[in-house]
């Protein structure tokens, strides 16, 4: 990718394409094309192909999704498989259509069987049943990602993808209902030390095993690869840091300094009992997370009072 290249950010409003820009502009790549929401509707393939035919990018970035937690995915796997489906087929295929060379395309490593090894090596895509409560999202991601591996086959165009385990980072989603983990943790420990609140309530039992990557970790990850001459279809991003639910919770306790219990509802979903995902082919190539879990955590925390304290948290979908 060169600094002069015309880079297309779909998604730059959200938490990844948003650190993607800004780790592009950092780089010095200075002719990034970003459209909102309102400019381009990414569900309409007419709107999405005239907008390829008029810009002419170079390089496209999909980093547009809808994205949720388990308790916006379970509640509404129809809605995630549809819109999702719909960016991934519209970006994709028409930056083929309109003869964009460069394309790397973001999903996550739910995208994976439900009970696939550990860590998940990229060679279990398929191989068994998805997890149920967010299906709707991995098979949208899972055509998206088929989609760039056979245009790639198909027209020789250098079409990727990345697979980020859970991320956060600034920009994040907070609402207590439908965000991820990480964020609502956070959100719900800094608000029961504000409230002097002697319970915080949590979801599952806590034994379920995750991974998280700080999203400017994934961002400098996406520069990396779109520095490649030949990068591989498919390759993980994840910390190789591997963290129980508990332990999160304690963790996020701590960096808030919040001396509430928890309260865990065993009512609530715990999703797949582990998700780490096997980095070593993307580490082979050169490429290493910088930030760790207690820095990233820490980051987090003084990110979400900031954004208190400038009203602009964000919380359910723009
Ligand atoms: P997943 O990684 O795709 O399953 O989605 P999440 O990021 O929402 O993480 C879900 C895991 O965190 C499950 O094991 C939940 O039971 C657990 N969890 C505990 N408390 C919460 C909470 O307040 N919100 C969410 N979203 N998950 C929670």
């Amino acid at each position: 990718m060169k600094k002069t290249d015309k880079i297309f950010v779909a998604g730059h409003r959200g938490m990844v394409g948003s650190a993607v820009v800004r780790a592009l502009v950092r780089e010095g790549y200075a002719n990034v094309v970003t459209r909102t929401h309102a400019e381009l509707d990414l569900l309409d393939p007419c709107a999405v192909r005239a907008f390829y035919e008029t810009e002419r990018p170079d390089v496209a970035v999909i980093a547009a999704a809808r994205v949720g937690g388990i308790g916006a995915n379970s509640a509404a796997n129809a809605l995630f498989l549809y819109e999702n489906e719909m960016i991934a087929l519209n970006t994709v295929w028409a930056a083929a259509e309109a003869g964009v060379k460069r394309l790397l395309f973001l999903g996550s490593t739910c995208i994976y069987p439900r009970l696939a090894p550990q860590p998940i090596p990229e060679e279990a895509l398929l191989t068994g049943e998805l997890e149920k409560t967010n299906e709707g999202y991995a098979l949208a991601k899972i055509s998206g990602l088929k989609l760039c591996e056979f245009l790639r086959r198909d027209r020789g165009l250098c079409y990727h993808s990345l697979m980020p385990t859970n991320l956060y980072g600034p920009g994040d989603n907070y609402d207590l209902v439908g965000g991820h983990v990480l964020p609502t943790m956070v959100r719900k420990f800094e608000e029961a030390r504000v409230r002097g609140d002697a319970t915080v309530p949590l979801w599952g039992t806590g034994s379920p095993l995750r991974e998280f990557l700080h999203v400017d970790d994934l961002a400098a990850a996406c520069l990396f690869v779109l520095n490649l001459d030949n990068p591989p279809d498919l390759l993980n991003v994840g910390s190789g840091e591997e963290v129980s639910i508990r332990d999160l919770a304690e963790q996020v306790r701590a960096a808030t300094g919040c001396p509430a219990t928890i309260d865990w509802d065993v009512t609530k979903p715990d999703g797949t009992p582990r998700k780490l995902c096997d980095t070593s082919r993307i580490r082979a190539l050169g490429w290493k997370p910088a930030i760790s879990l207690a820095e990233g955590l820490a980051r987090t925390v003084s990110d979400y009072r900031t954004e208190c304290a400038e009203h602009r948290v964000r919380m359910g979908h723009r």
